[in-house]
Parts: structure tokens; sequence; C-alpha cells
């Protein structure tokens, strides 16, 4: 028997505002516990709640860059529930009219573009966090109020790897929009990971598990396999998936059972009554759209047909939002992008992940890189010692011609002190020599590679290449 795999993702997301949604108080992640609280996020009787504008404006901007339909009328309801993270023992959240639905995000699966659907994106608010010691646990509202936002998407998701790519296009569109951190492991972007399997071809939805606790995507697309080849083992046994919500570990990889079904709450949703219905103002929809700039997606496309990259190196430099307006501030400066593609993917990449670093985060000004591809492009460097000069540049923040002249890094084409190097290399060397002569040409590369080290890599090598060819041949 051959399965369809089917998931549904809900992501949670955290809106970067400087204040809560229903209060004044302050989001700054990493406060001492519960020092930013109030009566009404606290849940006094009497308080009441005042919404955030900026948090509006943001969860609409996602909205549209998610291509949904915002809804005409913004209204809140209550979803009842007792926990002891939530103290009004309800959250403020949206239920029968989201604030926008019917969205897609077009990811590209098996190297074809997939509109994946997305049923909703609400606003509602965070709740406090516990944590759990031995014999009591500690509550911190600090969280307590913070904007939230929820992306879920239709259960249209064919594979963990689809999921992947997924968040990954969402996560890029968010930070390109600049709503949120989007930082996982600080919380401020978490999802929860809904998979069905069905036979090949039917229409019927199989039984889902809803799977927590994964804090990355890469613990996603594991936990999603897992919990996959779990639910095609018990099938082909011949047993039934329960409904229920399950614990992905990560050290273990494996998923676990947390909750069944028979468990799940009755929300006893109602319209919030501190809050009433209003419509967006006029015209504020339109200042939102003007706000969002041109997407990854599409700049991925400009990319290619405008600097002829290819479709990798185009999602590639379009990722970050950052090391693609970096990109474009170089191409405006040197005439070969396929070039200066390689370096940010692969120098400049090289770089800052070792130093985590980000691109926005260095002080390696754009005409410092493109001037060090010119000076490439003229001869004054060669390849290799550029290479040098990069993290130079970078940790000085240096332009690069001053600091070749400063640290004796320019090339060397003056054809005496190249003969000189190579005089030394082949009375050094007889053995390679004699293999060269003896008709091994790829010898000649090993010689080459003697004259560059020789001159600390400062040598012309197309120089070396075509003198040391010449200096052979005569010295039969
Ligand atoms: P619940 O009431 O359990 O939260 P919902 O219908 O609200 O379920 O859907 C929650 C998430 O689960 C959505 O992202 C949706 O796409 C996904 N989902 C729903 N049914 C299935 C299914 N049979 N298989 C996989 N995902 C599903
Ligand atoms: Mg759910
Ligand atoms: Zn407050």
């Amino acid at each position: 028997m051959t399965y369809e795999t089917v998931i549904g993702l809900e992501v949670h997301l955290q809106l970067k505002t400087r204040s809560k949604v229903f209060c004044g108080c302050s989001t700054n992640f990493g406060a001492a516990p519960n020092t930013q609280t109030c009566p009404v996020c606290l849940g006094f009787p009497g308080s009441l709640p005042v919404l955030n504008r900026e948090a509006l404006k943001l969860a609409a901007k996602v909205a549209i860059a998610l291509n949904c339909q915002i809804a005409k009328k913004i209204r809140f309801d209550r979803k009842n529930y007792f926990y002891p993270d939530l103290p009004k023992a309800y959250q403020i959240s949206q239920f029968g009219h989201p604030l926008s639905q019917h969205g897609h995000l077009p990811v590209l699966s098996n190297g074809k573009e997939r509109h994946i659907k997305i049923r909703r994106v609400h606003l509602e608010e965070d709740t406090g966090k516990l944590f759990h010691e031995k014999d009591h646990s500690l509550v911190d509202f600090n969280r307590c109020g913070t904007p939230l936002l929820e992306i879920v998407s239709e259960p249209d998701i064919g594979s963990p790897e689809e999921a992947y790519a997924y968040l990954t296009l969402l996560k890029s569109i968010l930070e390109y929009i600049d709503v949120s951190d989007c930082n996982m492991e600080e919380g401020s972007l978490r999802c929860d990971a809904n998979i069905s399997l069905k036979k090949q071809g039917a229409k019927e939805l199989g039984v889902k598990t809803e799977i927590k606790n994964m804090n990355s995507f890469k613990g996603v697309k594991a936990a999603l396999e897992y919990e996959r080849d779990r639910q095609v083992e018990l099938l082909e046994s011949g047993q039934r998936i329960v409904q229920e919500t399950r614990l992905y570990d990560a050290e273990r990889d494996v998923t676990e059972s947390m909750r069944s079904k028979e468990e799940a709450h009755d929300y006893r949703y109602f319209p919030e009554p501190d809050l009433v219905p209003f419509d967006f103002e006029k015209g504020l929809l339109t200042e939102i759209e003007k706000e969002i700039p041109e997407l990854p997606e599409p700049r991925k496309k400009r990319f290619v047909s405008e600097y002829r990259l290819s479709e990798y190196d185009a999602a590639v430099m379009v990722s970050d939002k950052a090391m693609a307006d970096y990109f474009e501030d170089c191409a405006r400066l040197y005439k070969n992008p396929k070039i200066i593609a390689n370096w940010l993917m692969g120098d400049v990449s090289a770089y800052l992940s070792e130093k985590n670093l980000t691109i926005a985060g260095v002080n390696l000004k754009a005409r410092h890189l493109t001037g060090m591809l010119e000076m490439i492009d003229r001869g004054a460097i060669s390849g290799k010692i550029a290479k040098t000069l990069l993290k130079e540049m970078i940790e000085t923040g240096k332009e690069p011609g001053a600091l070749v002249k400063e640290k004796g890094l320019e090339q060397i084409s003056d054809e005496g002190e190249i003969e000189k190097a190579i005089d030394q290399v082949i009375s050094e060397n007889e053995k390679i020599v004699g293999d060269f002569k003896d008709g091994k040409k790829n010898a000649i590369m090993a010689l080459v590679g003697k004259v560059m080290a020789k001159t600390k890599g400062k040598a012309n090598p197309g120089k070396v290449n075509q003198m040391l060819s010449k200096m052979l041949r005569e010295d039969k």
C-alpha cells in the first residue's frame, strides 16, 4: 500500500511591538520575572483592554504579504480555559471572524512552485510562561499579553521537506517585512505540526496527530519524518491512528503521546465584550501595503532575469534581505553579478557563519568588496591573496587599496622575480620535473603550486604557468 502524507502547520508568531497587545507593558525579552505586568495583563477584575494599533498594523502586514483576504470588520472573541499561565482564565483571540483568510505561499517543492494554501491569520495574546521545578512550579507573566499571530495552513503540505520549505519561505517573508524576531529558540516563532496519511488518491483525510515541542525547522522536519514512518507502520500492521497530541523529543528523535483528543477542551468562545467590533481606518491598509518591500519570491525571479543568476544562486541571495540588498549595492558598482554572488556565497558567507555574524553586522562596504574584485581583474592581486584581503577588510573596515600596500599583498608580475622563484623550485624538485619530462603533463600543477607557495601566494598564477611551461621545455 502506498500512502500520501498530509501536513498542516500552525505557526505562532510574536509581533515586534514595543508594548503588549492590550496594555502598555513592555514586551522586551529577558527582563526579571513579573516586572513587565499591570492590572490588564494580570487579569485584575475591572481592568479593560485597549488594542495596540501597531500590533494590528503588523498583523495586517503579514496577512497582506501572505496573500490573504482581510476581514471588513475586526472582531475579538474570548477563548475560555483555565491554566496557571493565563491569569484571566480566557485568552482574547479571534475565532469566527479572523483578521484574514484564504492566503497562499508560493513554495518551491521538487523544483516546482506550488501554492500552499493558508487557511487563516488571526491576532491573539500570548500567555505567561511556566517553569517546572522538582516539587513546585513558577510562573512569569512578562510574556502574558504579548501580541501573537497565528498563521494556520490548510492540510495542503505533502511531505516533511515541503513543510521545511514552507517554513523557510514564511520566515524569510516575515523577516523581509520586519514584523518579528522570528527566533525559535527565544520562542518568538513556534510551530505545531499536524500530520495524517491517506491512501494514494483517496478524497477523505486520515486521522491526524499534532506534534509540539520542536525548536528548529530541522526539528519540525525530523519530527514529521518520524511521525510519518510511525503512522505507516501502524496502518501497515492493521492498526488505527489515534487522534492525539504528541511531543517531539529532539535528543532521541521520537514523538511521544502527550494527550488524546478525549481530553480536548470546549473553549466556550463568545465575542469579547470589552472590545467592540470596528472597521480598519480609511487608508490604513493602503498605507501598510506601501510599507511591504519586494518579497523574496518575486525578487528571486528578478535576480534571475536582471542579473542572470542561476535559480539556485538567486534563491540563496534573496533568502536573507540584508544579503540581497548588499548584493544589489555591489551589482550597481561592479559589472559581473555572478562573481559578486560567488564571493558572497563563498568566502563572505563562510567568514560570517564561522564568526556567527551577519552581513548587516559587519563593516564591509559594498565598494570595498567590489574594489577588491576590480583589483583581481586588473591583476593587481591574485584570487588567493584576495581571500586574505577580504578577511582584513572585514576586520579593519579599511579599503582594499590601502590594505594591499600596508600588508605588502601586491601580486608579483615582475618576470625576473618569478623566474628566480621558478629556478629554485626546479632545482629543489628534480623528481616532479622528471615526471613532467617523462610525459606526466599534470605534474606541472604541482610545480605551479610550489612556486605560488614560495612567493606566499603573491605571484601572478597565469604568468607562473606560462613561464614554467616555457622554462621546462627549454630545459630539455
Ligand atoms: P484542530 O481543531 O485539531 O486544531 P483544525 O482543523 O483546526 O484542527 O486544524 C489545525 C491544523 O491541522 C491546520 O493547520 C490544518 O491544516 C491541520 N489539519 C487538519 N486536519 C488535518 C489532517 N487530517 N491531516 C493533517 N493536517 C490536518
Ligand atoms: Mg490545533
Ligand atoms: Zn500589562
